[in-house]
């Protein structure tokens, strides 16, 4: 992979902060965007922009063609057979929040166990939350084991046939860990309950086959793949979906209505009420193809040599502690702490170097809680890193130690 030649695809990084050079390290808050998903939108914009779904006229008809398009080409990045599966969302929390209500109000009763992971975003834990307290359900959490690892065993010994649903991310965004998702699926499935995998961050640096991996649920967010911000994309097994209630009522996810009620669209335009992010979906089906073109297998080599280089060069710093497996898989990011230095002060400090990094909990405060700190830096990486921009970030590392020596 040219990450010279990836990097000219993105015109935000000959952007300069505080007269450097940008080194953008924060891609798992949110990635930047190549040239080709910018023209997308702007295209649908100067030359088609219309209403879809609604009108006969020339204009919507082909918005409408290019809006389902990227639902067939999302079915086919993501091993799906069925693109009816693929809802378009605005974002992974609210694809989580439509399975939440939609099926969890119908599906999980009083004493069931919703079981979630120690990894997990707030995105993938808050809903859980209230669905439990909804429902006078039970929330179990996956114990960290060592290495930030899962605890697998403690995983089966958790589950029982009053487990519903699995929840499970399939990259933490604090610790770069990508659970062996099969193992978790097919031992929840043994035992009747559902699996909903999170792969807010996973998506963007690894391959995935839903139809392979047999998970119930999925959903990720296009600003993390190189695509626009508010779009997401929410997969569920058709029967699943369709035993699903709607989170938005409205114009565009009927097919009949009376004054006193209505009939709603089959899936998965039934979850898509009102005017959907047009430019964005288009925009999301040129990320798609951005990321198919490089190969996600490229992709995740890439966000694998780039951990471990990141590795190496920050491990050699005796008053860090790096956040991130040492001896099982890990990719894509690196979270660590620096003794007498506060995670902010790193960041302000990398920021004054050209160097956007992340510091705080990362919408992750359990799991900070339990590695018993506050909050950690996090720099995370892109098709567009460099090694070299690990260097940058040594070299401000350097500068926030000379200063807080
Ligand atoms: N899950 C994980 C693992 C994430 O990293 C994030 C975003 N940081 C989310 C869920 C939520 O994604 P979004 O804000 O796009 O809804």
């Amino acid at each position: 992979m040219s990450v010279s030649k990836i990097q000219k695809d993105f015109p935000i990084l000959k952007t300069l902060v505080h007269g450097r050079p940008l080194i953008y390290l924060d891609s798992a808050a949110t990635s930047q965007k190549p040239r080709c998903v910018l023209d997308a939108m702007d295209e649908y914009y100067t030359t088609m922009n219309a209403n879809i779904h609604r009108g006969v006229h020339a204009l919507s008809e082909q918005a409408t063609a290019r809006y389902e398009d990227v639902r067939q080409q999302a079915a086919q990045f993501f091993g799906v057979f069925d693109a009816h599966e693929i809802v378009f969302t605005k974002s992974t929390t609210e694809g989580i929040n439509i399975i939440a209500r939609g099926w969890g109000d119908e599906h999980i009763g009083p004493d069931d166990d919703i079981v979630v992971s120690s990894l997990e975003h707030h995105a993938n834990l808050v809903p859980w939350q209230e669905l439990a307290k909804r429902k006078k359900a039970h929330l179990k959490v996956i114990p960290l084991a060592f290495d930030y690892q899962l605890d697998y065993d403690a995983f089966l010994s958790l589950l029982n046939p009053r487990t519903k649903l699995v929840c499970i991310t399939a990259l933490s965004n604090v610790t770069g860990t990508p659970p062996q998702l099969d193992k978790y699926i097919t031992a929840a499935h043994a035992q009747g309950a559902r699996v909903l995998i999170d792969a807010a961050q996973g998506a963007a640096h690894m391959p995935f086959s839903i139809r392979k991996l047999d998970c119930d649920f999925f959903v990720c967010s296009s600003h993390k793949m190189y695509g626009p911000t508010g779009v997401g994309i929410l997969y569920g097994k058709r029967e699943l979906l369709q035993a699903c209630a709607p989170l938005i009522y409205g114009g565009d996810m009927v097919t009949t209505v009376d004054q006193y009620s209505a009939q709603y669209r089959e899936i998965p335009w039934r979850f898509e009420g009102g005017t959907p992010n047009i430019a964005g979906v288009i925009g999301f089906g040129a990320a798609l193809s951005y990321l198919a073109a490089l190969g996600m297998d490229t992709v995740y080599q890439h966000s694998q040599e780039l951990l471990s280089y990141a590795h190496e060069v920050f491990g050699a710093f005796s008053n860090l502690t790096l956040l991130s497996p040492m001896h099982h898989p890990a990719i894509a990011l690196l979270s660590f702490v620096v003794s007498g230095i506060h995670p902010h002060d790193i960041a302000s400090i990398f920021d004054s170097e050209g160097v956007a990094i992340r510091s705080g909990f990362h919408c992750a405060e359990p799991l900070h809680a339990q590695l018993g700190l506050e909050a950690s830096a996090r720099m995370s990486f892109g098709v567009y890193t460099a090694k070299e921009d690990i260097d940058k970030a040594e070299q401000a590392l350097k500068k926030a130690l000379k200063i807080f020596k």
